[in-house]
């Protein structure tokens, strides 16, 4: 249990388990993990584990945080967090490398960072203050691109790995032109059409080794809107289908307000918010290498490269136990739910599904998970309406199914969602730590495309609409039986981009229902 923890605080993979193949985890929503993760108090997302690595942050801008969450992410697990305030040029020369994060700095802290990369300091400033341009070799034209596209240059080094194709950003990009620094990346105005202006950029400053990278626009910011979706579109219905749900923040085409959809679904196959922060870790890592090579985690325990996350809804149906069973017969003989050798799921039920309490507790004891489906009638909720629906239902399910614990995941009875972030708030008020909510569907939307609607294969924490934090994981549900995507295509599609060349890395969460 212990060893799972502290995959837990390195990184999410813990949620994970092996089932013993090659490459591909087959795994449930982790009951080992996570119930060890419930009963001890659960790691902070502001946690610094120290290291090399220095995360600039700024209190007035909560976003500035995410990047201590991209870093365990990653797998670096080797920085500290320091406020702007607190930073003295003794704290820096402690430091071999900075992520600066979007923030508006003195002359004083400009001529403090400039001087600690000209001593062999490693700077990533993010939407760098202007007064950084001359040091980072970069000539500001006055003029933004929001909510574009860019691509990586494949050939240079931080590059390495990362998808040749264009993709999405979602925030501010400030336009430079290169004085001094060599383009990594190069800003698209659409998926086609190319700019003149670098997305990331890199340049070597003085005799010791120092280097300093900017991306001109905040990656933090992106990669929170990539998953999470429009923050505009929070709370609106746009699909036209009644009640409003996550689909409804990536859905374009409102028939009263048509727009792009938020992803572009021609990009949907690429996982593009995880191929961003693969950039700035190799980043890191190259940027580094001529002071020290820094350790990195891989995602997934024993090396893996895609994890696929047993879920299912039981709507009073009964196909819960007959599914249990057959994956305890499908699990490998001798295997080991501590060594997430076996095949597990969870199972999100109605409080009327016909299941005993002995019988939800066995299958718990055997390392399923058995939780409670919210429902909110198939209706809007407000935040005090859901917290009502959380409380009455638990207390239900707790007098039902004594001998069962709470469960820490959750998706929502036909997947309510109905603004930006209660959701994510009432679940961490009643020990939920994983949500299941965001779901690619509707069918006519998805189109048969295997893909990330959220841009992203992993699971991360969360934010609130202005940045900060909240302590709850989003797995996003790749997989349904409702959105009109065939199998076995839509999972071995998947799979064989997770482990050919295209390394689309992810924990591949599917929703199969459980029908008796
Ligand atoms: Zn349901």
């Amino acid at each position: 249990m212990k060893r799972h923890l502290k995959y837990f605080t390195l990184s999410l993979c813990t949620f994970l388990l092996s089932a013993g193949q090659a490459s591909v985890l087959m795994t449930t929503l982790p009951l080992p993990g996570l119930q060890t993760s419930a009963a001890v108090a659960a790691p902070s997302p502001n946690a610094e584990p120290g290291g090399p690595i220095l995360v600039i942050t700024t209190t007035s801008d909560p976003f500035s945080n995410y990047y201590a969450e991209i870093l365990r992410n990653e797998g670096l697990n080797t920085f500290s967090i320091s406020d702007i305030s607190s930073v003295s040029s003794e704290m820096l020369a402690n430091y071999d490398v900075v992520i600066l994060a979007k923030m508006t700095l003195s002359p004083a802290q400009v001529t403090m960072l400039s001087n600690w990369a000209a001593s062999g300091g490693n700077l990533i400033a993010m939407r760098p203050d202007k007064q950084l341009s001359t040091l980072l070799g970069l000539t500001d034209t006055a003029s933004t691109l929001s909510n574009g596209y860019l691509l990586v240059d494949t050939s240079k080094a931080p590059g390495s790995g990362i998808v040749n194709q264009t993709i999405q950003f979602y925030d501010t990009a400030d336009r430079y032109t290169l004085n001094g620094a060599t383009s990594l990346a190069t800003l698209y105005a659409n998926a086609t059409a190319a700019t003149s202006n670098p997305a990331v950029t890199l340049r070597s400053v003085g005799s010791s080794g120092g280097q300093v990278a900017a991306f001109t626009y905040d990656l933090a910011r992106s990669v929170v809107y990539t998953r999470q979706g429009n923050p505009a579109w929070a709370g609106q219905e746009r699909d036209g289908l009644p009640l409003i749900r996550s689909s409804d923040l990536f859905f374009g085409a409102a028939s009263n307000d048509p727009q792009p959809d938020w992803i572009d679904l021609n990009k949907v196959a690429i996982p593009q918010a995880d191929e961003q922060q693969r950039l700035l870790a190799n980043l890191i890592l190259t940027m580094n290498l001529d002071k020290k090579p820094l350790p990195r985690f891989w995602y997934f325990p024993h090396g893996k490269k895609a994890v696929v996350l047993m879920t299912g809804d039981d709507h009073a149906n009964g196909g819960t136990i007959a599914r249990f069973n057959q994956y305890k017969a499908m699990s490998p003989a001798g295997c080991s739910v501590e060594d997430w050798e076996c095949v597990r799921g969870t199972s999100y039920i109605f409080l009327n599904t016909p299941i005993t309490n002995a019988q939800a507790s066995a299958f718990t004891g055997d390392g399923f998970e058995v939780g409670l489906h919210v429902n909110t009638n198939c209706a809007n909720y407000t935040p005090t309406s859901l917290e009502t629906f959380y409380a009455q239902q638990h207390r239900t399910f707790s007098n039902l199914f004594p001998s069962v614990p709470v469960s820490p995941t959750q998706r929502h009875h036909c997947i309510a969602w109905s603004d930006w972030a209660s959701g994510f708030k009432v679940e961490l008020n009643h020990g939920i730590r994983l949500d299941t909510n965001y779901y690619f569907w509707p069918p006519n939307w998805v189109g048969n495309r295997p893909g990330f609607m959220t841009g992203s294969g992993m699971p991360m924490r969360v934010a609130d609409l202005d940045g900060t934090f909240i302590d709850v994981y989003q797995a996003a549900t790749q997989m349904t039986d409702e959105s009109g995507q065939q199998y076995p295509f839509t999972v071995n599609t998947l799979l064989d981009r997770a482990l050919g060349a295209e390394g689309y890395y992810g924990v591949f969460t599917v929703n199969a229902s459980f029908v008796a």
